[in-house]
């Protein structure tokens, strides 16, 4: 076995086999595991009952976000899968991937974020599916914002009761989750939250 992300084999090392002891089906050796920052930020808004963003979007994980989205290795989903695990490993509560639009499923053969999920052995839903933007070609991308809904809710929601947890591979400005968070809220649900692999930090 070799990682992932430098090809070195993964059970050279007795350090490496203490690591891989712990971080049982991580793909990734631990020096180029340690360069993803943890961060665990945690934070609410008007919508979102809590937004749990793992790790910095430094320059490593720029790079594994594009060869993983864009070079479409789909192997590397597995990079994440204990610490994807560990915070959304609870059986009250139901994880909706926030989906990719159609136009980019075809472009891109997988949706990145199931692909996490499934390679961390984590049960999900997929309840939402995107809105198409093409009527209000004329108007501008925040004006769109404004006024369209960018999810609607495509399948039978098993619980209002539930947690809802929305899983997004990065967190930007937030408008995707607000708006995922705003249509499952409009079916009933009470509360919704949200974990991101990444989000951006100010840099130092
Ligand atoms: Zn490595």
């Amino acid at each position: 076995m070799t990682c992932l992300l430098c090809d070195k084999p993964l059970h050279d090392q007795p350090t490496w086999q203490h690591f891989l002891g712990i971080q049982k089906d991580t793909s990734a050796c631990p020096i180029c595991f340690e360069k993803f920052e943890r961060i665990d930020r945690i934070e609410q808004d008007d919508v979102l009952d809590s937004v749990h963003s793992l790790y910095a979007y430094n320059e490593v994980a720029r790079e594994y976000l594009h060869q993983f989205k864009f070079m479409q290795d789909v192997a590397l989903a597995k990079v994440f899968a204990s610490p994807l695990r560990s915070v959304l490993n609870d059986s009250k509560k139901l994880i909706v991937p926030i989906p990719m639009h159609p136009i980019n499923k075809i472009r891109r053969t997988f949706s990145q974020v199931d692909a996490l999920l499934e390679a961390a052995n984590i049960p999900y839903q997929s309840l939402l599916g995107k809105t198409t933007e093409s009527v209000m070609g004329e108007k501008s991308r925040s004006e769109r914002l404004a006024m369209t809904e960018l999810f609607q809710v495509t399948a039978d929601i098993p619980s209002n009761e539930a947690v809802y947890v929305l899983v997004d591979d990065i967190y930007t400005t937030g408008t995707t989750l607000r708006h995922a968070a705003r249509a499952l809220k409009q079916r009933g649900i009470h509360r919704v939250e949200a974990v991101t692999l990444f989000r951006p930090i100010r840099e130092k």
